[in-house]
């Protein structure tokens, strides 16, 4: 096996829904966030073990996303999707039960002529300025709104992993002007938002990072492990070099290993001369650059070389290897490559 070994926990996911869902009152409904393949770990299995465990209402990017959550969930849990209904969408949403969550006046209008009596929900601006209706939007079509039963009312806060940042607040208060005394189930906190506390819960929330072991859920499971193989063991004299650009120089007698990984499967080029890999348990500094099918690692300091070195595990978070990239956690998951062997542990159940 020449490609690195992932694998992907569905009870640490489920133990993640679990714990979120156990942090906000019994009627609050979590609902589970599997974009982006589901940050990475596979949106159809991640998905089915969270509806094993219990959650009922799925949230994607893109209709096309929910076409193939639904194929893999079937019908009955309610998979809404944040862009909304775009053009070219309908026959999708219509044809594939999918909930758009509608973030303009003008996708609303779309919807309501194209799809009358098929579920929505409404995306409103409450100072993120990225997806939903501003207020002034919201007010003139509020009534109509009203009228058409929407299954949902949300917005999303830009400030979340800050508990302290006062956008958070002001966030809460516009979103709550727009909507107090509205009698349709509202929903403002992802995992952020679930642990700034009660008054962001609303009636559901929507966890994504938390469910899959990042921050800013520090008691998260890890979800994820990565163990990448050894293909070539060499010795430098001092004075030679390592990889592309000649950027790592051996000082002194050095041993290198060659590990089947790099850029092309998701492990930034930027991490070169910064991250670090573990054996068994003992650190390890990349050498040189990352490439984009390898990496080279200082292995000097080892008395016992691994046949597979660690780079996401029990010694090292997505969230300790973002920060030696500077990114975030989410992007470690979500950037996570196609070449891996992927294995599932663990049913959720
Ligand atoms: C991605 C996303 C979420 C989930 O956010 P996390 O920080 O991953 O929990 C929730 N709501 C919206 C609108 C999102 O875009």
């Amino acid at each position: 096996m020449a490609t690195g070994r992932l694998t992907i926990d569905l009870d640490a996911i489920a133990a993640n829904w679990r714990a979120l869902n156990a942090a906000s009152a019994g009627s609050v409904e979590t609902a589970a966030v599997v974009k982006a393949d589901g940050y990475g770990l596979g949106a159809g299995r991640v998905a089915r073990a969270l509806a094993h465990a219990g959650a009922r209402s799925f949230f994607v990017a893109a209709a096309e996303e929910g076409a193939a959550l639904r194929n893999a969930l079937g019908p009955g849990p309610r998979i809404s999707v944040f862009s909304g209904h775009m053009a070219g969408d309908t026959d999708m949403i219509a044809d594939l039960a999918l909930t758009p969550m509608l973030n303009s006046v003008e996708q609303l209008t779309r919807h309501l002529e194209a799809l009358p009596g098929h579920p929505f929900g409404i995306q409103l601006d409450s100072g993120m300025n990225r997806l939903g209706m501003e207020a002034a939007e919201w007010a003139a079509v509020r009534e109509l709104i009203e009228g058409q039963n929407p299954h949902l009312i949300m917005s999303h806060l830009a400030n979340a992993d800050e508990p302290g940042h006062p956008q958070n607040a002001a966030q809460l208060t516009a979103f709550r002007q727009m909507t107090d005394g509205i009698g349709v189930p509202r929903s403002l906190a992802a995992t952020g938002g679930i642990l700034l506390g009660p008054d962001y819960h609303f009636d559901l929330t929507r966890p994504g990072i938390g469910l899959y072991g990042g921050l800013p859920f520090a008691e998260a499971r890890a979800a994820a492990s990565l163990a990448l193989p050894l293909i070539q063991l060499r010795d430098l004299e001092p004075g030679e070099t390592v990889g592309y650009g000649a950027s790592w120089q051996a000082e002194k007698p050095a041993r290198i290993a060659t590990l089947s990984a790099g850029y092309a499967d998701g492990l930034i080029r930027y991490m070169s001369g910064r991250a670090q890999v573990f054996a068994n348990g003992v650190a390890c500094p990349l050498a040189g650059r990352v490439s984009m099918d390898l990496l080279t690692v200082d292995v000097t300091h080892l008395t016992e070389i691994p046949s597979y070195f660690d780079i996401l595990g029990p010694d090292q978070s997505i969230d300790d290897l973002a920060d030696a990239a500077a990114t975030i956690g989410y992007e470690i998951l979500t950037s996570l490559g196609q070449r891996y062997h992927r294995r599932y542990i663990g049913s959720g159940a």
